[in-house]
């Protein structure tokens, strides 16, 4: 944990005010300061707006350059959906997509792909097949050539299914390797690894089938959970694999179904991310869940009150950004 000095903070603060009055995209809407505030014990802070492209910064269009790798920077967007899952993991000029979100958030997440400078993507990770995670993967696999994809390798019978699977095989003729989760580390850039860690594929609801996924990078780690239930949590636990993490993408954008005590209690978040649409009809995040990330001290974000989160790491360090349109 870092901390900064009186003078630094100013410096930050005011960067931001600065960067406010430029960019189209501010920390939050209002109150118009950074919020959450950093305090010295924090392990959070905000970055300045201009260091890191974000969605309203079109200063890469379709035919710019990528940034220069950078290997001591990893970058994790939960980018706005709506209700929908859409996790774009950038570490150099590695890429890794987890879900697109609903299929009308497919040219979106293409366009966030493309101001990000991203021409190929190295690992697809479609995490089930409901359409709020794969309905904007079509979009994607139409745009990009994708190097690995991988998915619970359940079919299900909708036609955003089976657009997706002609997808998927169009891919991997042209190269594509195509997997189902078995327990196994990815390397990324950087000395990160992002951990496969299941499904074991008996879970019998399609939620609790989902791909979940643990990105560590030095100091820092993430843990993405899909839409798994209270099933899939208990299996999780049982089979011991390391689950802790400084952050944690809320499963099942924030239904009572899931984020149980026991779990809650094993990941040991300082944050979570809950991506839910505005005034979704699910209702989504429930109270019960919002409750218990309460009273286990977790510092909330939600893509439907936040817009599009950006986590940066330096490997000791998180930093978080915030975009709403
Ligand atoms: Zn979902």
């Amino acid at each position: 944990m870092l901390s900064r000095s009186k003078s630094t903070l100013w410096t930050v603060i005011i960067t931001w005010l600065l960067a406010l009055c430029f960019a189209g995209c501010s920390l939050l809407a209002e109150p118009p300061v950074p919020t959450p505030a950093p305090t010295q014990e924090s392990q959070i802070e905000e970055e300045p707006v201009e260091a890191h492209p974000t969605p309203s910064d079109a200063t890469l269009e379709p035919e710019g350059e990528r940034p220069a790798p950078d290997r001591e920077t990893l970058y994790v967007h939960f980018i706005d959906v709506g209700q929908g899952d859409c996790i774009l993991i950038e570490a150099g000029c590695f890429t890794v997509l987890i879900d697109g979100g609903p299929r009308n958030s497919g040219q979106l997440v293409v366009d966030y792909l493309v101001k990000r400078g991203i021409r190929e993507i190295d690992v697809l990770i479609a995490t089930h097949p409901h359409a709020d995670h794969i309905g904007g993967l079509i979009a994607v696999l139409e745009s990009f050539p994708v190097k690995r994809i991988i998915d619970a390798g359940i079919p299900h019978t909708t036609v955003t299914f089976d657009d997706y699977l002609t997808l998927v095989e169009t891919q991997v003729k042209a190269g594509c390797r195509y997997e189902t989760p078995e327990d196994q580390t990815i390397e990324l850039p950087g000395a990160a690894f992002l951990d496969i860690l299941g499904p074991p594929g008996d879970l019998g609801s399609l939620n609790d089938n989902s791909v979940v996924c643990r990105l560590v990078f030095a100091n820092t780690s993430f843990l993405f959970t899909g839409d798994v239930q209270q099933a899939a949590e208990e299996s999780l636990l049982e089979r011991e694999v390391p689950l802790t993490a400084d952050v944690l993408k809320v499963g099942h954008h924030g239904s009572r179904t899931s984020t149980t005590p026991p779990f809650l209690d094993a990941v040991s978040p300082t944050y979570a991310v809950i991506p839910c649409g505005r005034d979704n009809r699910y209702g989504h995040p429930h109270d019960e869940v919002l409750e218990r990330l309460e009273r286990f001290g977790v510092t909330v974000y939600r893509n439907d009150q936040h817009g599009t989160i950006i986590f940066t790491s330096d490997g000791d360090t998180l930093y978080v950004q915030t975009c709403t349109e």
